[in-house]
């Protein structure tokens, strides 16, 4: 005969696992959730890093020199310092084995930082972070022509049949060139909107592809590091393909990492901007001649580059300090 005493212990006892597992389920999901963004922050703020110190500026602002080395142990400066791990460090070392893709997005090409195995002099085999060369935003189109694509409006077209070099210009430059040469020219060239439309697809999908395969790759040199986990592309918005290629920056792809007690694991990736193609830069030059100076874009050819020059962010800085609009490079 079971008594109702008996029935109530049984209940407690089948219950009040239960609901302790449910809270150590609940108290993982929320750690995880937790370190989830902990760990966006820092993607964010060390891809951010690695943007500032993978561009070498020039005096004029926007003739820099981009330094793919420096983005990389940019990024991997900042982000060991934010994990609190020191470089050459065993959990370094663990971190590094998370970064499955890195790309920096240059003006008319990419970069690709992987993971590459190379064997040292001791036969030993090593993994590490390696700085790819650069390729173009290149679309064929199969007639004998190959377009090269850069993050505004000049592309540089190669000709396979004509054996003419390179042809670099803006879309109407190129439009010109090709009708001049009696070519058909493509669709998209006729018009601003549609070539901006073709161009960022064809970019978006050389990136893409170019990030996918590096991805998919990176299973095999995870198992190296001694991780488990199935490395494919996380899904990236549309927005944010096209934020990437806005202007010179970097993509980095950190997955596999885990974050919870139950198993949750890190499928992240970063963009940082380098705003570098959207900043507008004026040069000031005081002028020896006259009483008045100018300022100018920076390829105005009015500027004298043996003398002093300085740059300033805006018309309106260069016009409160008491510079004229130059008639060559800004009224024209
Ligand atoms: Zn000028």
């Amino acid at each position: 005969m079971i008594k109702l005493t008996d029935l109530a212990i049984l209940f407690i006892i089948i219950t009040i696992p239960a609901t302790l597992l449910l809270n150590i389920k609940t108290k993982s999901i929320e750690i995880a959730v937790y370190r989830r963004i902990e760990i966006n922050k820092m993607l964010e703020a060390s891809v951010q890093d690695a943007v500032a110190s993978m561009i070498e500026e020039g005096a004029r602002g926007k003739d820099f020199k981009m330094n793919v080395e420096k983005a990389k142990e940019g990024f991997l400066r900042s982000f060991y310092i934010n994990n609190n791990t020191i470089e050459g460090s065993i959990d370094a070392n663990v971190l590094k084995g998370y970064i499955s893709c890195m790309v920096v997005v240059d003006y008319d090409g990419y970069y690709l930082i992987s993971h590459e195995e190379k064997t040292d002099y001791d036969g030993m085999i090593l993994i590490d972070l390696v700085c790819g060369s650069k390729k173009p935003y290149e679309y064929d189109d199969f007639s004998g022509l190959t377009y090269h694509f850069t993050l505004d409006n000049r592309l540089i077209i190669t000709d396979g049949f004509l054996g003419t070099d390179s042809f670099l210009g803006t879309r109407e430059e190129v439009l010109e060139f090709l009708n001049d040469n009696w070519i058909d020219p493509p669709e998209f060239l006729e018009n601003e909107e549609e070539f901006n439309d073709f161009r960022r697809r064809i970019i978006i999908s050389v990136l893409q592809k170019a990030v996918n395969d590096t991805i998919n790759n990176h299973n095999y040199i995870a198992r190296q590091y001694g991780i488990s986990y199935f490395f494919s592309l996380p899904t990236v918005p549309d927005s944010d393909w096209h934020k990437t290629i806005d202007d010179i920056g970097l993509i980095v792809f950190f997955q596999g990492m885990p974050i919870g007690i139950s198993g949750e694991k890190i499928n992240s990736y970063a963009l940082g901007s380098s705003g570098l193609i959207k900043k507008d830069i004026y040069i000031i030059q005081d002028n020896v001649d006259s009483s008045i100076s100018y300022y100018h874009k920076p390829d105005c050819d009015e500027i004298d580059d043996s003398r002093h020059f300085e740059s300033r962010s805006s018309m309106k800085e260069c016009a409160g300090e008491g510079y004229f609009p130059c008639p060559e490079c800004i009224l024209k």
